[in-house]
């Protein structure tokens, strides 16, 4: 039966007490929490953090939570927000430390949305798919790093804390698990990026066809004459390392 919303619940406190530890260290003030399920990572979150703020689309889970967790949410220790995360405003509540074990079909725009809260995330803790880990801390030159990697080594430091087998979850889901831990950080600036949203649609378009050459995806973009003149004309945008995809960039400005 195809699940729901990507729900796969933990079910070993060991985990879920790594990860709330992951991201409260010994007491955090203000956690938001994406799709909190059952609770589970819940319990190990309320127990390190001054408040959390939960927030879950399943309208029969807000309902189970709103009934397991009467107390903490009388006591305002708990906020329980029904709702999208994609549209949610997670910058509502202040600078903020964000966990989850993330429904995996949405994991990518969640990144991109916490990547993009500027001053409003001051760690985040994920469970997300192995393959996703992976590609998020891969260097310039493996075949993991593209675009994923590019947009979150631009704003974050990212580091792969444990494994999480498939048996850990119920039901299992078909791939292995990661809890990574993203700390932000602005690259940009280092690299003397201004416009960090006209950069990211230059490598976008660097790595639309990742297989292929920087002649390939950028000539229809620049015109051939341009990309034929730039030296790096014939690597792949994957083989380019972020301060080099940056001086590039400088190079050919904007993409109109
Ligand atoms: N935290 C729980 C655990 O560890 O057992 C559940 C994790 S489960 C992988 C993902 C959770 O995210 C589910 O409860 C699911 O309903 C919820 N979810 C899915 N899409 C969502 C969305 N767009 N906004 C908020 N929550 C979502």
């Amino acid at each position: 039966m195809p699940r729901r919303f990507g729900q796969h619940f933990l079910s070993s406190k060991s985990i879920l007490d790594r990860i709330a530890e992951a991201a409260c260290g010994e007491r955090a003030p203000l956690v938001i929490e994406i799709g909190p399920g059952k609770g589970a990572l819940t319990e190990s979150l309320l127990a390190r953090a001054g408040r959390v703020v939960a927030i879950e689309v399943d309208p029969y889970l807000v309902h189970y939570l709103q009934q397991k967790f009467r107390e903490p949410i009388d006591q305002q220790h708990l906020t329980l927000i029904e709702g999208d995360v994609l549209k949610t405003d997670l910058a509502a509540w202040g600078p903020a430390i964000i966990a989850g074990n993330l429904p995996y079909y949405i994991t990518s725009p969640i990144l991109e949305k916490i990547l993009a809260l500027g001053e409003n995330w001051t760690r985040a803790v994920f469970l997300v798919q192995a393959e996703v880990a992976a590609r998020l801390v891969s260097p310039a030159g493996s075949r993991a790093f593209g675009f994923l990697s590019v947009q979150a080594q631009l704003f974050a430091h990212i580091e792969v804390l444990f494994p999480v087998m498939r048996g850990a979850f119920r039901p299992p889901p078909k791939v292995d698990s990661a809890v990574i831990r993203l700390t932000p950080r602005d690259a940009a600036a280092e690299l003397k990026i201004a416009d960090r949203a006209a950069f990211l649609r230059f490598a976008s378009i660097a790595f639309r066809q990742k297989r292929k050459t920087l002649r390939n995806n950028l000539a229809p973009v620049y015109g051939k004459d341009r990309i034929d003149a730039i030296p790096e004309a014939s690597r792949r945008a994957e083989q380019l390392t972020l301060a080099e995809l940056a001086a590039l960039y400088r190079v050919l400005g904007q993409a109109r």
